[in-house]
């Protein structure tokens, strides 16, 4: 980083409630840094009632962009001027770019996975058949993306049935696929031909890193690539059932850390430096 005088830096940051928490800062300041470029990503407490009042001091404060957290993904889309189609379908946004003076609304959390499944795991999910455990935000944004990407069939298994059903029916209403709805009212046994195996539950997430979905672990087979959405600690019990049966596996962190690179690229219009962005998540995970 040049140590010229900082006169004005270009803003980018994260609306949450709690957001302390928040573990992008560590990835998008180490990208800036990396990129040599004089941007800051802050880290903003913004209690519910005043997420309109923040949107008027972002656009105020000439923002190039800001993510949003709990609990605002939802509640956010009132403020914006535009949103995509793939956020429009998911009902939720976790990044906001800017075209102008115009605030575009995006969500990278499906993208991020997409990313990490055909990098890191190697699978193109085209024509594939997948299975998707929950139904809340991270598997929506991840089976819309999947759907729009050529999926051949979704399976959601979800223990409320309301969410589940209605996850199914938008995917079947509005996307290119097909996709079934399964209670997950008893032990699930994964079906044989299946292609990908994803937890998109928030079970495995710290502190509880010992839990594991309910999931008879003898029905995952070699021909399987299984993967978690928990990024800390990455390597979740899940994924070690799936290792002992052969299975490839694909942990949380990529997903985090691609979805944050393709803000980086919204935001600064550049590729981000994604090893630099995943070297500084693990290391922050593991101090
Ligand atoms: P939500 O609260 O929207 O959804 C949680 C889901 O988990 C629901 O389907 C819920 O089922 C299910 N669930 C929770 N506990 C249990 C349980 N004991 N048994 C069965 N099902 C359970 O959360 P999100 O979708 O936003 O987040 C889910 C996870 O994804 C979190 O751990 C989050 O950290 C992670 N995540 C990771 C990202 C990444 O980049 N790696 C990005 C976004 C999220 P029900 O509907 O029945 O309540």
């Amino acid at each position: 980083m040049s140590q010229e005088p900082n006169y004005k830096a270009e803003l980018v940051g994260v609306f949450g409630h709690p957001v302390a928490e928040n573990p992008t800062i560590v990835m998008q300041e180490a990208a800036f840094q990396a990129m040599n470029l004089n941007w800051r990503y802050l880290t903003i407490e913004v209690y519910p009632e005043y997420l309109a009042d923040a949107f008027k001091g972002l656009r105020a404060m000439n923002f190039q962009g800001i993510n949003l957290t709990i609990p605002h993904k939802v509640e956010v889309l009132k403020y914006l001027d535009e949103v995509a189609p793939d956020a429009r379908l998911m009902g939720a946004v976790n990044t906001v770019r800017r075209e102008g003076q115009r605030l575009i609304g995006e969500n990278t959390d499906g993208k991020g996975f997409l990313r990490s499944l055909r990098e890191d795991a190697k699978v193109d999910p085209q024509g594939k058949k997948v299975v998707v455990l929950g139904a809340g935000g991270a598997a929506r944004a991840m089976t819309v993306e999947l759907a729009l990407a050529g999926a051949a069939h979704l399976t959601i298994v979800n223990r409320s049935p309301q969410r589940g059903q209605e996850l199914a029916a938008l995917l079947n209403e509005k996307t290119p696929t097909t996709a079934e709805f399964v209670p997950w009212d008893k032990t699930y046994a994964v079906p044989p031909d299946t292609d990908v195996l994803a937890n998109a539950t928030s079970i495995g997430l710290f502190p509880n890193v010992n839990d594991t979905p309910d999931v008879d672990y003898s029905t995952i087979t070699a021909r399987m690539t299984v993967c978690d959405v928990i990024p800390n600690p990455p390597n979740t019990p899940f994924l070690k059932e799936a290792v002992a049966r052969g299975a490839k596996t694909l942990d949380g962190l990529g997903m985090l850390v691609y979805q944050g690179a393709i803000g980086f690229k919204m935001w600064t219009g550049l590729d981000a430096p994604v090893a630099v962005m995943r070297e500084a998540l693990a290391k922050a995970f593991a101090g």
